[in-house]
């Protein structure tokens, strides 16, 4: 099912008595999701994702705007006509009943013709709890499962209607590092199996990048940048993009543009051609640095953190907006640990100026 979004704006009261200024939890927002895609919804905390699955589901009625599953037009649609499974960040089962009950649960309330026995939604339900792989769970209670096969009864309650889009908002937060790797592999799994068009939220840049086909950057409700997650890493359409996607992050510095040549500081660090003389911020990022004894730019050394098969070479420059750099070397090259001082060319293709007021991209040539 497509889902679409027609300049979604919803305004919420405020809740400061002093300010009468009301908070755009989401600002104006459009945009068109294919049948079948999984979207990374991703943003700050407080960005508007979550009333963002509200208004998508029916729990929020927006302030202006439309919303369309494919042709329907679900604005004003109550959210049990919208055939929309949600999963929260807290999985909300009932204690009181079994694995088995938590996901036909869903299904006890169908009426007229998609009303089942009480037969076949316990093979509906047997059905997608293998699919969730957890069809050995059946008889359990909730308090007898752990965390993430508690996260799998909640995505399999969500998918026994089989909905026209599932939203999972930030699913995988209450699990451990390693579980959360594992069950967002499974969640990728489940999408394609099923090829429910969904929105998975999170505030994990390294989660929505992982996990989806396109992501959708957003803050303070507006939306920022739309794209699969390796173009919107290579080609940030702003400051804030390019800082919210990458480990380590990408490093900021001060600098500026003179005839066509981008400075830090007393250092020319590469050629800029079409770019206007202005004052830029530099973003560079960790895997954009060249060991080169001769290169134009020049850090302070502080030391090598081995990360396996790469080495990050940290260093410090006066020019930067974060206290250390970090820039990312294949683990042959040799760093000679005694000097002060550490040069570095530059790969073009890695390295993004944005204008100093409006922290907006700006393009040159690379020759
Ligand atoms: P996220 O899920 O990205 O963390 P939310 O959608 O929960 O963000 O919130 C977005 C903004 O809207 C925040 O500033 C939040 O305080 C505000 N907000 C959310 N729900 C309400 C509400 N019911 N009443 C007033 N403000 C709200
Ligand atoms: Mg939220």
């Amino acid at each position: 099912m497509k889902l679409v979004l027609q300049n979604l704006t919803k305004k919420f009261p405020s809740r400061n008595r002093k300010s009468k200024e009301e908070v755009v939890a989401v600002n104006d927002f459009t945009f068109e999701i294919p049948d079948g895609e999984l979207i990374g919804l991703l943003g700050p905390s407080g960005c508007g994702k979550s009333t963002m699955l509200n208004l998508i589901c029916g729990l929020q009625k927006p302030t202006s705007g439309k919303i369309f599953f494919g042709d329907d037009d679900v604005t004003d649609l109550p959210p049990e006509h919208r055939g929309v499974g949600l999963v929260f960040q807290n999985y909300a089962l009932y204690p009181h009943l079994t694995v088995l009950q938590n996901i036909t649960f869903p299904l006890e309330n169908l009426r007229g013709e998609a009303k089942m026995t009480k037969q076949q939604m316990v093979e509906k339900a047997t059905q997608i709890a293998g699919l969730v792989q957890i069809d050995g769970l059946l008889e359990r209670k909730p308090s007898e499962l752990s965390g993430g096969q508690q996260q799998r009864v909640a995505i399999a309650r969500a998918l026994v209607k089989m909905p026209r889009v599932l939203l999972l908002d930030e699913p995988l937060s209450n699990l451990d590092a390693r579980l959360r790797l594992q069950t967002r592999e499974e969640i990728k799994r489940i999408q394609r199996e099923t090829g429910i068009t969904t929105i998975f939220v999170t505030h994990d840049q390294d989660e929505a990048m992982s996990i989806s086909d396109r992501i959708v950057v957003m803050k303070d409700g507006v939306l920022h940048q739309i794209g699969k997650p390796q173009d919107v890493y290579d080609d940030p359409v702003n400051l804030f993009v390019a800082k919210f996607l990458g480990t380590p992050p990408i490093n900021v510095f001060e600098g500026f543009v003179k005839d066509g040549k981008l400075h830090i500081g007393e250092d020319i660090v590469l050629d800029v051609k079409g770019a206007a003389d202005e004052d830029v911020w530099v973003g560079i990022r960790p895997e954009g640095f060249v060991l080169d004894e001769n290169g134009p730019f020049s850090c302070t050394l502080s030391g090598l953190e081995v990360m396996g098969r790469d080495v990050s070479v940290v260093s410090t420059n006066e020019h930067s907006a974060n206290p250390v750099i970090r820039s990312i070397i294949s683990a042959e090259n040799k760093v000679d640990l005694s000097s002060p001082t550490v040069r570095f060319a530059l790969k073009p293709k890695k390295v993004f100026i944005f204008r100093k007021s409006t922290e907006e991209r700006i393009r040159f040539d690379i020759g």
